[in-house]
């Protein structure tokens, strides 16, 4: 479903990474929740080592009904980073934080490796971006 690509950061996983599977809700607090399909998702090391067993009601769930990337999201091709979107209103910029803080999507790596992979796709004639990592930074 998320085609080789972490369903937070949308990173490699299977080659740079291994693949992991994410309790969303951590089974340490909903241990009923440990074999629930939506509540599971492939995961990269990066995600999974930070999140650990962090969990917060306002996490965005990235296969929410309600979840639009550019709705809460802006990406700056300058630094890397992605920031809360200045057009959302405070409460989803808010969610935006702490989805960011919860698994370290800013940390210093992430934003070289999304510049990095932003040059690669800038300079293909024909990107295909299901090729590419981090496909919200890209588009
Ligand atoms: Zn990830």
């Amino acid at each position: 479903m998320t085609q080789q690509h972490c369903a937070f950061c949308d990173g490699p996983i299977g080659s740079e990474s291994r693949e992991t599977v994410e309790h969303f809700r951590p089974k340490s607090q909903f241990p009923e929740l440990a074999y629930a399909w939506d509540n599971l998702f492939p995961c990269c090391d990066l995600c999974q080592n930070n999140k650990l067993e962090k969990f917060d009601e306002a996490l965005l769930k990235p296969d929410g009904q309600d979840y639009i990337f550019q709705q809460y999201f802006i990406v700056n091709y300058h630094t890397g980073e992605i920031e809360p979107s200045p057009q959302a209103d405070q409460a989803e910029q808010q969610r935006a934080k702490i989805t960011l803080e919860i698994y370290g999507l800013n940390l210093a790596n992430r934003k070289t490796m999304r510049l990095r992979e932003w040059r690669f796709y800038t300079n293909e004639a024909n990107p295909i971006i299901d090729d590419y990592h981090y496909r919200y930074f890209l588009e």
